[in-house]
């Protein structure tokens, strides 16, 4: 009998006890090969003393001091290990923490409508998000997501928000159209958005620049990213990069938006920051939202009670100084080719896989009932969480989620391995994972 309130309440988790490199294990000595890092979190696998050492050693000095009295060693080092490395075009920004993606998003969202308050626009307070994004689970951030089943039962008291189409290649683009024409088509849907909306009311437009749980790692297509910023900028409109589960080297490189060539105004990074050693999540502002404020109120008005925790900011400044001195990246790309040609080999010659998509450690495979029509297996046969299930009785951790078709129907399955996971690690989570997958469709055709 467990006294939590569990995600689910008939279902006895195992308890896990210990971590070993990629590999969790739990109180019956079972081991689990971890092929998501929960959700795109451990990014440097499960036993890291060196990181523990910071936390520790940060602990030791001091643990807490309220925000709005002291500053911190680590959260300033922190801050300008990231805005130093932040994609060009950044400027000298600054950084706000907090202690999860979705008070990440809120405090951003936040943020905007401080902006072009600063700036004397006070009509401007809505805000456009992409259809199928994830971004947290508070009430702003639930709203500006846009899967209809998560929404569904806090509609009510969900703010309005303006909705364009995700970037989603494999159902949207149409025969014929090349992957340009259908980046531009898909951001020109923001332009339409706010003439209908009224360009001097829109504060902000908030994507995933590689799409996350909801909809499976859709990288952009070429050319959409810039041309959204164009349109952002044409009309006045923050452009607000939700990297809290691409970002920080997930996709190879820290920011996600960096091979775009094109910066955000508000970057929200969480999961990878810190890598599941602390909860921490900041928000990055730019140059130029950090000028509205300082030549303005010259205040932040927004706070909370965490903020620029110590030992969490030690532990995220110790993950990312790895990541850098052990050229991590490098693997996250090496290893992300060699799980993409694995799964192309595993999956592709399936029927009933329709895309394989992703960027660096990154990758999802998309199940549909049939690869002509693209139709998906009905929500009711519950496959993703089937594969799910079935994938940790075999001893493997993968992040499958459903309704990325409409929000209700579609399955897909998510890989992201830590940054230090092998070849060979690689070629066994695709072993163990074709098994599932080809075990679970086979009973899903069944009945
Ligand atoms: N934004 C994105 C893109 C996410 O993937 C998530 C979580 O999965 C969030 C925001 C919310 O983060 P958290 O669960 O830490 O609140």
């Amino acid at each position: 009998m467990s006294y939590i309130l569990h995600r689910s309440l008939g279902v006895e988790l195992p308890v896990a006890v210990k971590g070993d490199g990629c590999t969790i294990v739990d109180a019956d000595g079972k081991r689990y090969l971890d092929a998501c890092g929960g959700a795109a979190v451990s990014c440097l696998g499960h036993s890291r003393p060196d990181i523990y050492k910071a936390i520790a050693d940060q602990m030791n000095a001091l643990a807490y001091v309220h925000s709005g009295a002291f500053s911190n060693a680590a959260a300033e080092e922190l801050a300008e290990f990231l805005i130093t490395r932040s994609p060009q075009g950044f400027g000298t920004g600054r950084a706000l923490y907090l202690g999860s993606g979705s008070e990440a998003m809120e405090a951003a969202l936040k943020l905007a409508r401080q902006y072009h308050l600063e700036n004397g626009q006070p009509e401007r307070h809505r805000i456009i998000a992409r259809n199928m994004a994830y971004h947290g689970n508070t009430l702003a951030a639930l709203a500006v997501g846009g899967h209809a089943q998560r929404r569904k039962p806090y509609q009510p008291l969900l703010m309005e928000v303006g909705r364009i189409p995700a970037c989603y290649a494999y159902r949207l683009q149409e025969p014929g159209e090349s992957d340009e024409a259908f980046g531009r088509r898909m951001a020109d849907a923001l332009e339409a958005e706010i003439q209908r909306l009224g360009p001097e009311t829109v504060a902000a437009f908030v994507f995933e620049p590689v799409s996350g749980a909801t909809l499976g790692t859709v990288p952009p297509a070429p050319g959409y990213v810039r041309r959204l910023r164009e349109i952002c900028d044409r009309h006045g409109v923050l452009m607000i990069a939700d990297e809290v589960m691409c970002g920080m080297g997930r996709t190879g490189t820290l920011f996600a938006l960096e091979p775009e060539g094109v910066h955000a105004d508000i970057v929200t990074i969480a999961k990878g920051l810190a890598a599941g050693f602390a909860p921490l999540a900041a928000v990055l502002a730019s140059e130029k939202v950090v000028t509205a404020l300082a030549e303005g109120s010259g205040t932040l008005w927004n706070g909370h009670t965490y903020m620029s925790h110590s030992a969490a900011c030690a532990g995220a400044l110790a993950v990312l100084k790895a990541i850098e001195a052990e050229d991590l990246l490098a693997n996250v790309r090496r290893q992300g080719a060699h799980l993409r040609q694995r799964l192309i080999e595993a999956f592709g010659p399936n029927p009933h896989i329709g895309d394989i998509r992703g960027r660096g450690l990154f990758q999802t495979i998309e199940l549909v009932a049939d690869r002509e029509t693209k139709v998906p297996f009905p929500a009711g046969k519950g496959l993703a969480a089937k594969i799910k299930t079935r994938a940790q009785n075999a001893g493997l951790l993968v992040y499958p989620a459903a309704g990325c078709v409409d929000g209700v129907n579609g399955d897909h399955v998510l890989l992201a391995p830590p940054y230090i996971v092998t070849a060979a690690q690689i070629d066994e989570i695709v072993a163990i994972l074709r098994q599932v997958v080809e075990a679970c469709l086979a009973e899903a055709l069944k009945d």
